[in-house]
């Protein structure tokens, strides 16, 4: 009743209000008012009998009763700190569950190999994330398993063509898609393809569609509002945002979240307790650091639109009605324009590097979505092992430069990237 009645109170508010509490009873740690760090390998049964029924519940063996929730056991199967960040992260996506992982990748191939088996068709969105490409394209045929894609801007009768033409559509299961590209920032429609999987849906098969929503989750973009079956996060990037942690999420129907906290029980991919601790330290301040990183991402991006050693700035705000279909896209399932800017220099890779050596603010390194700005070199690093045509199809060229906007003053931000853009003006 005392949880019902909580809920309720709690039932209207706005998730980045319930970060600090949600899920978590100081009754349970001494009155601490912030949850501990449950350090522990494995939890003390009161009695066998309730280890008995753990375990009976934890398997599957059993139904939980009304209101029960799953007894803790050992932390490859549960820790306070992962359930109450998992319970955390459901709120932003409005998902029924969550469960958190050791990385962005342990998250996606566990998807993948728990709705893939041996014969079965999937098919996914082009360009996807390096270490997703990878996985999809080098390992996953050693399971038998096919792969299809498609490219940013092909229309639904084409990609139907794409998964007829593989003579395996009976067999797609799965549909897996990352919007907006990196390091494009083009849009995949989301509810466009749950149609997808929809038409391709029987009376008794359903092809699911997952989403990595790392680029614009879990504040700017809600896949599962839109259709998604399943949505997946590095949360190494906005939602651990201190460029300190490495750490995947996975949220769904509580019926999907089953199976793939099952597969996460065997493959004991799951976070730390003190992974767990950190991320729920991120999340009270995710709002604050993702409203100003996308404030400070239209300054700069509205800066790098007029400097003259730019030749094209890959921005989300940059797209207008004259756009027409991304365009629309975007209004339909973007709730901001992000913090991702790509852009082109005048020049190749020499003229790129000249400009990334040069910042002095801004850090020269892989990954995104952290308190800091990060730059770089979308060909020679995260996108280097992209077969260099489909490279070249997808605009990820030698003058390419990305950038993840932070948290500093967004003057400073510029002053950095104009000292830096200079030093092209000066050569010529
Ligand atoms: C970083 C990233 C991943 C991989 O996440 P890790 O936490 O590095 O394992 C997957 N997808 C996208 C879009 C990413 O940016």
């Amino acid at each position: 009743m005392e949880q019902v009645l909580s809920r309720l109170f709690f039932f209207n508010m706005k998730p980045e209000s319930l970060m600090m509490s949600y899920g978590y009873k100081p009754q349970l740690s001494e009155g601490a008012i912030k949850c501990p760090i449950f350090q522990t390998s494995t939890f003390v049964f009161k009695s066998a009998e309730a280890g008995k029924h753990f375990f009976e519940v934890a398997y599957g063996l059993k139904e939980p009763e009304a209101g029960e929730e799953l007894g803790l056991i050992y932390s490859r199967i549960n820790n306070p700190d992962l359930e109450i960040l998992e319970n955390r992260l459901t709120l932003w996506d409005e998902a029924e569950e969550g469960a958190v992982f050791e990385s962005g990748m342990a998250a996606i191939t566990t998807v993948l190999l728990e709705f893939l088996k041996p014969g079965d068709l999937l098919l996914t969105s082009n360009p996807l994330y390096g270490g997703t490409d990878h996985f999809i394209s080098k390992i996953l045929p050693k399971f038998g398993i096919h792969v299809a894609s498609f490219k940013v801007g092909q229309s639904q009768e084409e990609i139907y063509k794409i998964v007829e033409q593989t003579g395996l559509a009976a067999n797609l299961a799965l549909i897996f898609i990352e919007t907006p590209a990196n390091p494009t920032n083009d849009l995949i429609d989301i509810a466009g393809s749950k149609e997808i999987a929809s038409h391709f849906s029987t009376s008794d098969k359903e092809v699911l569609l997952a989403v990595d929503n790392t680029y614009m989750g879990p504040l700017w973009q809600h896949p599962l509002k839109l259709g998604a079956d399943l949505v997946v996060y590095s949360a190494t990037k906005y939602i651990g945002g201190h460029s300190d942690v490495i750490a995947g999420a996975c949220l769904g129907s509580a019926k999907l979240m089953k199976r793939v906290k099952g597969l996460r029980t065997f493959l004991g991919n799951m976070a730390s307790p003190n992974t767990g601790w950190l991320l729920m330290r991120s999340l009270e301040t995710l709002k604050v650091r993702m409203d100003a990183q996308t404030l400070n991402a239209d300054k700069v991006a509205a800066f790098l639109n007029t400097h003259p050693a730019i030749e094209k700035v890959y921005f989300l705000g940059n797209l207008t009605p004259a756009d027409g279909v991304a365009y629309a896209i975007k209004q339909k399932q973007c709730l901001s324009n992000g913090a991702m800017i790509s852009f082109d220099i005048k020049g190749g890779e020499h003229e790129a590097f000249m400009v990334l050596n040069a910042l002095k603010l801004i850090k020269l390194a892989v990954s995104l979505g952290s308190t800091e700005s990060l730059a770089e070199h979308p060909a020679s690093m995260t996108h280097a092992d992209v077969d260099l045509d489909l490279r070249n199809e997808l605009g990820i060229t030698d003058k390419m430069i990305r950038l993840s906007v932070g948290v500093e003053n967004y003057e400073d931000i510029i002053f950095d990237l104009n000292q830096a853009l200079n030093t092209l003006l000066t050569k010529v």
